[in-house]
């Protein structure tokens, strides 16, 4: 049995730091049984093209580890070269990285940490919308260029009370999101998901549900992104709805960055419609060098509060996910049930609701 990983390379860092467990060098805990004469593994972080060890070892492979992080892309096309391919793991959430409809078809599982990063990701979410709404990132640049012009930051920065949030997705992490904002008073919490919340939940985090995405994002001071990657949201935040926003709104993603269309992101920075956009989520990664993300900018010279795709991979969330890889192997090891939460594709079916309305 070939068991196949690809990871992200830690380096220096990984040598130095032995909970970077997401990396090559440490190999999420999971992997750590010995090779047997009938167990063989393959760590690797060399993913991109036909002579990657991605592709290559793909073909003989019975389970594959992959993370958000460093997606190794698992087309509809790979998967019909993985003729022994059973079970994709993914360490982490999110895992529309592989395509799933495929693996339905070709009854491969699909399984996730579920919950492993929730936290990190909305305190995440949290950071960057304090980040830009207090425009927070050109006031710290102005201090370490050496520079003190309080009216050059002030007239682009407001307080978050007030203001009315949005959370596309109300699941673990969007529910986390409108928990921990509770305290700053907002205005008005809404969420636009199709799986609605019980009441008392609702009310426990003053959400009020929109229907519509129009009419949602026409009312919101602050969009953040909490849904997965799916048919239904692929490119959901194009130039035609970032139009019906309010002028001036600050949008949050930390779900994945082809949920919003890339270069419509930034000419409505450029020119004023979003005040600011933040995230750690990109349409390609790791993003090219030039993608318009690094550098787009608001009218005032702010407004980007882009990092590497970091959230849900703090030293914390690496302990989760890894140990939750590893019991996700131990279990198929050794013929045991999984987590159902865990599921995404069971053998040739949906296990979730969570990736688009079926
Ligand atoms: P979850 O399954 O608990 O919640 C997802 C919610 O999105 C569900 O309530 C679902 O109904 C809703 N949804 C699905 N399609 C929708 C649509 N078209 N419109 C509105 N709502 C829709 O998932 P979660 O644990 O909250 O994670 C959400 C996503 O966040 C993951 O799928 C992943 O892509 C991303 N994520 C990112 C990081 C990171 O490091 N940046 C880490 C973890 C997860």
């Amino acid at each position: 049995m070939k068991v196949l990983a690809i990871l992200y390379n830690g380096f220096n860092a990984a040598v130095k730091e032995p909970r970077l467990l997401g990396t090559v060098e440490n190999k999420i805990n999971g992997l750590h049984h010995e090779d047997t004469s009938s167990l063989h593994r393959k760590v690797s972080s060399d993913k991109e093209g036909p002579n990657s060890d991605f592709e290559k070892h793909i073909v003989d492979a019975e389970v594959l580890i992959t993370t958000p992080f460093h997606p190794g892309y698992l087309t509809r096309e790979l998967i019909e070269k993985a003729k022994n391919l059973k079970l994709c793991v993914t360490a982490g959430v999110g895992s529309d990285h592989v395509d799933l409809n495929a693996a339905v078809d070709h009854k491969i599982q699909v399984l996730e940490v579920t919950g492993s990063n929730v936290v990190s990701v909305a305190e995440h979410v949290v950071m960057n919308i304090l980040t830009l709404v207090r425009n927070f990132i050109p006031a710290h640049e102005m201090i370490e260029r050496g520079d003190w012009q309080v009216s050059d930051v002030a007239r682009n920065a407001f307080d978050l009370e007030g203001k009315v949030i949005g959370t596309i997705g109300a699941g673990r992490i969007g529910y986390r999101v409108l928990e921990r904002l509770v305290p700053f008073d907002c205005k008005e919490h809404l969420y636009y998901d199709y799986a609605k919340l019980p009441v008392e939940r609702e009310q426990a985090v003053k959400a009020r549900k929109v229907d519509d995405i129009e009419d949602f994002v026409s009312q919101c001071d602050v969009v953040t992104v909490n849904a997965p990657l799916h048919e239904g949201t692929r490119g959901l935040i194009n130039e035609k709805l970032l139009s019906k926003f309010k002028p001036g709104a600050w949008l949050v993603n930390t779900a994945r960055g082809a949920i919003c269309d890339a270069d419509a992101v930034a000419a409505a920075l450029k020119s004023g419609q979003l005040r600011g956009y933040a995230g750690d989520v990109w349409n390609v990664q790791p993003a090219p060098k030039d993608h318009p993300w690094r550098t787009m900018k608001n009218p005032l010279g702010g407004g980007n509060g882009m990092t590497p795709h970091y959230s849900g991979t703090t030293l914390d969330a690496q302990a989760r996910y890894a140990a939750g890889t590893k019991a996700i192997l131990e279990n198929y090891f050794e013929g045991r049930e999984q987590e159902p939460a865990d599921i995404i594709v069971g053998v040739g079916a949906w296990a979730t609701k969570s990736y688009g309305q079926r």
